[in-house]
């Protein structure tokens, strides 16, 4: 302000002095004209720089400052300066609100904004997808027109929101779960918070209905059991009676036994680290040696067996772990199959050069309304059948489990009357190159 008022009044005043100077010489008016344009050259450069910083705040080019010389020189360049500085400004608060955004929408939880009337603010994609929302849409409409859900409405309008509100099905047609919780913030906004427990409260199900379904498969064998031992210990049986009795209770006991065993496996199967790529399980040897021994022991002459293995067909993996998924699919097809049946055990490459066993009977087939659920644990066709071959329900699943931890597929085919073929297809990267002996 000093500089400026300094500057002025020396111009005025060599104008004055000019006047003086010239005024006796030149004459009045023309003094007085020279002295008048010394006074309107600041006031024209004044009017030019005006008019182009106007331009220059009217392009919105902070860059581009137009050249100044002088007092103003200093004005402009303090004036780009904070121009510049509160662009930066700008731009960083907009990278902020990306990123938080960009955060939001990689949230696998869907959020929703809402105002202080629950109107919608802002929500992610994923909430869109939850709710069947549009942002574009639905923005500034009220929640509760928009998730008509009853259970919703009224947890909104309480305003109880310290406890979740858990959603089994959304709307009509949907099967998704989902965790509500609205959460405020800021003056009186509030986020909702949408979590999907579809999957949590399918395997608490699943876990309900296994912990049910083995509490029935034990309390079976021991209610049997317990009857023949009151019998025993109330009434005088014959010798032979007795034996009998034993002998039915020892059956009950080794149903027991097989399905705590069946379970242990599947325990350690869902606990274990999964195979390596490393172990080369020796099939042709070891392996389809031990499987022909059980089934022969198990069928005890009753079947026809063709046991066909391609030597050079070697397999990365848990070499236990396969020889029970192969043998679990030996021991079904023995003993569904009726006495006099034909069964056939092969282990080969198919033509895309994966690792193929399979295991096909000529039993009693199972109808293709079964084929989808055959591997859900304790799922029988015929549940007395089932029972009377010793089989405890778990068999399939075990071999699914171990069939997923080799990444190969369970393909089951099935013809009733004719038989059935179940198949393990291994991926290639569980090939392992087997070189004849003697080479
Ligand atoms: P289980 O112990 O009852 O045999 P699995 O899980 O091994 O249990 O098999 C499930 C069901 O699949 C069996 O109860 C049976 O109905 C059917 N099944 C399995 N293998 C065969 C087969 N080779 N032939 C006919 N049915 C079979």
């Amino acid at each position: 302000m000093f500089v400026a008022i300094t500057r002025f009044t020396f111009i005025l005043a060599f104008a004055v002095l000019l006047y003086g100077v010239t005024h006796s010489i030149l004459g009045n008016w023309l003094a007085f004209g020279i002295s008048l344009s010394i006074l309107a050259l600041p006031l024209a450069y004044f009017y030019i720089q005006s008019a182009r910083l106007k331009k220059y705040l009217q392009a919105d080019e902070v860059e581009n400052l137009p050249p100044a010389f002088g007092y103003l020189e200093d004005v402009f360049f303090r004036l780009q300066r904070a121009a510049l500085t509160t662009k930066k400004r700008i731009v960083d608060v907009e990278r902020q609100h990306q990123r938080f955004i960009e955060a939001f929408q990689a949230s696998p939880n869907g959020i929703v904004m809402l105002d202080n009337q629950d109107q919608i603010e802002w929500c992610n994609s994923i909430a869109e997808r939850f709710f069947g929302l549009s942002f574009k849409r639905d923005a500034l409409q009220r929640i509760n027109y928009i998730l008509r859900n009853p259970d919703f409405v009224q947890y909104l309008s309480l305003r109880r929101f310290e406890e979740p509100l858990l959603i089994e099905k959304m709307g009509p047609g949907s099967n998704m779960s989902l965790l509500l919780q609205i959460f405020p913030f800021a003056e009186n906004h509030r986020l909702l918070l949408a979590q999907d427990v579809t999957d949590l409260r399918k395997a608490e199900a699943m876990r309900r209905d296994f912990v049910a379904n083995v509490s029935h498969e034990m309390r079976t064998p021991l209610t049997v059991m317990m009857g023949f031992l009151e019998t025993v210990q109330s009434l005088d049986l014959e010798p032979q009676q007795e034996k009998e009795y034993f002998e039915l209770m020892m059956l009950q006991g080794h149903r027991m036994k097989s399905l705590v065993e069946d379970l242990l496996i599947l325990a350690n199967l869902e606990s274990n680290a999964l195979p390596a790529l490393t172990n080369q399980i020796a099939v042709f040897g070891s392996v389809f040696a031990y499987l022909r021994g059980d089934a022969e022991a198990l069928s005890q002459g009753r079947h026809t067996f063709h046991f066909e293995c391609n030597a050079s067909v070697g397999l990365l993996g848990d070499e236990q772990e396969i020889l029970s998924a192969f043998g679990n699919l030996i021991s079904n097809a023995i003993r569904y199959t009726p006495d006099g049946g034909e069964i056939t055990v092969q282990w080969d490459r198919n033509a895309k050069g994966q690792g193929v066993f399979s295991v096909r009977d000529t039993g009693p087939g199972i109808s293709a309304e079964h084929l989808p659920r055959l591997t859900e644990r304790f799922y029988r066709v015929d549940r007395s059948r089932s029972r009377d071959t010793g089989g405890t329900g778990l068999g399939l699943a075990i071999v699914k489990h171990i069939a997923s931890r080799h990444q190969a597929q369970l393909q089951i085919e099935s013809s009733v009357g004719i038989g059935s073929q179940f198949s393990l297809v291994f991926p290639v990267e569980r090939n392992a190159e087997v070189i004849p002996s003697g080479q």
